[in-house]
């Protein structure tokens, strides 16, 4: 297993929004955890990247319990979290918006073959390279985040509903890159209200609903279930 979380919870003041999740993810696999508004899906993904603490519960990362870890030490353990909404610097180009996730890296000349594996990735953001962030398209701006995460050379990335807002072309665009990222060597956990792409992309999912794990099966299954289909397929 390289991560697995272990009976977590989480509250926002008296508000419960984790109760009690487990489950795991193994190395080289696409996971998605589906579900409808406010479920629990961004804050589980907080809670992995050390955003938002856990009131109690663990998660282990690759051996090692990184649920009191900082959110900086989390990225340099191999965890990189693209937010929901994207969250690019606006104001700055391209470049520098990927040279901001590499921050914590020394390395020049990895950092170097990593800008040029983001731009094969993304050919549009190498055309784009010294073009303002603010001034991208949605869908670009979704390839930059991405390219982003990737910056900080990621073992697990942690993707928060990448299709939000993006025409159907472009997030069918964006879900064939992440399956690529994917055969490269990252493992993948994908949050999605788009459930029918997401299970079309993952190898297993698990279906959160009121902050606990509902339903959970290797994707293709879940695609044909009678019970998923009717509540998150739209039938
Ligand atoms: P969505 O798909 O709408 O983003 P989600 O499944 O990602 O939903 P979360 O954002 O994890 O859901 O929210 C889970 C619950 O926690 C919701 O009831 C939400 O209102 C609550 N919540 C989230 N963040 C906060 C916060 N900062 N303060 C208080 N309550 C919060």
């Amino acid at each position: 297993m390289m991560i697995e979380l272990i009976n977590v919870n989480v509250y926002y003041g008296i508000i419960h929004a984790l109760k009690g999740i487990s489950f795991h993810i193994d190395e080289g696999e696409i996971v998605t955890i589906i579900g409808a508004n406010g479920a629990g899906k961004t804050t589980t993904l907080k809670a992995i990247s050390g955003i938002q603490r856990i009131k109690s519960g663990s998660i282990m990362f690759n051996g090692k319990d990184i649920s009191k870890s900082s959110a900086t030490d989390i990225v340099g353990l191999g965890i990189s979290h693209v937010p929901e909404g994207r969250r690019i610097f606006s104001n700055m180009t391209v470049m520098e918006n990927l040279e901001m996730g590499a921050f914590l890296r020394k390395d020049k000349a990895e950092i170097k073959k990593d800008f040029n594996k983001v731009f094969e990735l993304f050919p549009r953001l190498l055309e784009r390279k010294n073009q303002l962030a603010g001034t991208l398209s949605g869908g670009e701006q979704q390839m930059l985040a991405i390219g982003r995460g990737l910056m900080s050379k990621p073992k697990l990335l942690l993707l928060d509903e990448p299709s939000m807002g993006l025409a159907p072309i472009v997030v069918k665009e964006i879900f064939e890159i992440i399956k690529d990222i994917n055969k490269e060597g990252t493992t993948i956990l994908l949050v999605e209200q788009n459930a029918n792409m997401a299970l079309q992309t993952a190898d297993r999912a698990y279906i959160i609903r009121n902050g606990e794990i509902d339903i959970e099966g290797r994707a293709e299954d879940l695609l044909k279930d009678e019970t998923v289909r009717k509540a998150y397929l739209g039938g």
